[in-house]
């Protein structure tokens, strides 16, 4: 049975994991597509492209252009523009697709979790009262912090933040997980962190912070998932095993046309 031709959207460990197994398996020919935003992303042993589609129109094309029999949609559960588009253009140009998306992080005992659906309404939950706050949510997102001034803000993400995305008098560290739980304590008690703010990105490798401000007794402000576009399933093995079916029902009908 001939290749089957593998899009593999990443940005996520989950993506990584795949995309070296892809790589090691002689009846896939994949192709990684990262959106370029990390200064210094690992090396993949999947061959790799740089940069936005141009949309979903613009991604349905190179679905077509590029005989791609299977997308998979690896990218981070908060990339909800990507995701959107890799629904519609797979189903645009009849392309089986499906997402590979980390289970949700789940509130545990001890935990003290306020849940809220966006950043400004996290930045909304810090209150007015001053607090000493250990911003994860990326650096594209820190805009409504900015707006809440009276707050001292810790704020960590891979790459650092245009200056004028952060908050004023914000101390920064810039590191990429995956983090240990003596590590994140530290961390708490060096900056006398008082909330913790973080997406609800799921997996294990930054989940350690939470754990921290379990044991510490601090409240967490959750920011909930956008909601997902279609099949997805949790797993790396999972997402393997979808590919394996797909090689053995043969490429789409419209490859021959
Ligand atoms: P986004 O808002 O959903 O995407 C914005 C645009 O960036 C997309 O419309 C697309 O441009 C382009 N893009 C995104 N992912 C791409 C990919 N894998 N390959 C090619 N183009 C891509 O995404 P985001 O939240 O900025 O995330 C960007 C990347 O960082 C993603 O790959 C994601 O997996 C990773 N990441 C995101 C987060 C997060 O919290 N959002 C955290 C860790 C890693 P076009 O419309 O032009 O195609």
């Amino acid at each position: 049975m001939s290749r089957l031709t593998i899009l593999l959207l990443g940005g996520t460990a989950e993506a990584s994991a795949l995309a070296q197994r892809i790589a090691e398996d002689s009846r896939f020919d994949g192709t990684l597509s990262l959106a370029g935003v990390t200064r210094s992303p690992k090396p993949s042993p999947l061959q790799t492209r740089t940069g936005g589609f141009g949309g979903a129109d613009g991604l349905a094309r190179y679905l077509r252009d590029q005989n791609i029999d299977a997308l998979i949609d690896a990218t981070h559960p908060f990339a909800a523009a990507m995701s959107a588009n890799a629904a519609a253009a797979a189903a645009a140009a009849s392309v089986p697709a499906i997402a590979l998306l980390r289970p949700a992080w789940r509130e545990q005992p001890g935990d003290r979790w306020i849940r809220v659906p966006d950043m400004v309404s996290a930045a909304a939950a810090l209150g007015p009262t001053p607090r000493n706050v250990f911003l994860t949510v990326g650096r594209k997102d820190l805009a409504p912090f900015r707006a809440a001034p009276q707050h001292r803000y810790l704020v960590r993400s891979v790459d650092p933040p245009p200056p004028n995305l952060l908050p004023e008098d914000a101390v920064f560290i810039a590191a990429r997980g995956p983090f240990a739980l003596e590590d994140e304590e530290r961390l708490l008690r060096e900056h006398g962190v008082q909330t913790l703010v973080t997406k609800n990105s799921g997996g294990t490798a930054t989940a350690a912070k939470l754990a921290a401000a379990r044991r510490a007794g601090l409240p967490v402000v959750m920011i909930d998932r956008p909601p997902a576009n279609g099949p997805a399933v949790p797993t790396v093995e999972e997402a393997w095993e979808w590919l394996v079916a797909r090689h053995r029902d043969g490429a789409p009908a419209w490859r021959g046309v």
